[in-house]
């Protein structure tokens, strides 16, 4: 391995914060695949009246809802993998300073470091 952009990362690190984002990585999964399964065995055989009809598009929207910010995670936290490969890991996308380690700990996935993710979440909310 080239040593040059990895030494902010020791070897150790790289495979704590490798086994945290595989682990969740799984974790989203499971909740994924269990939330389909659910769905598929709920089907109703009967036909539904308006009530049942509205509970029901209701509870879709919130299946595709959900699935849509567990997909989304997911990309994040695959995207952190790529980091964690390309020695780019622990970089923060919005000012290219390293993001500090006991954020790192708690999300092994930011990609931003607290003042850009701070900055990028108003950003949104406007
Ligand atoms: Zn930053």
């Amino acid at each position: 391995m080239p040593g040059t952009v990895k030494e902010a990362l020791a070897p150790a690190k790289t495979e704590q914060y490798q086994r945290q984002i595989l682990s969740k990585i799984h974790d989203v999964r499971q909740g994924l695949s269990a939330r389909r399964a659910a769905e598929f065995v709920q089907r109703p055989e009967e036909p539904l009246d308006f009530g049942d009809w509205c509970q029901k598009s209701h509870d879709e929207w919130l299946f595709v809802n959900q699935n849509r910010l567990e997909t989304a995670q997911l990309r994040e936290l695959e995207a952190a993998l790529r980091r964690l490969d390309r020695g780019t890991f622990g970089i923060c996308e919005g000012c290219g300073e390293p993001i500090s380690e006991k954020r790192l700990e708690a999300v092994p996935w930011a990609k931003f470091c607290i003042p850009c993710y701070e900055r990028a979440r108003l950003e949104e909310e406007e």
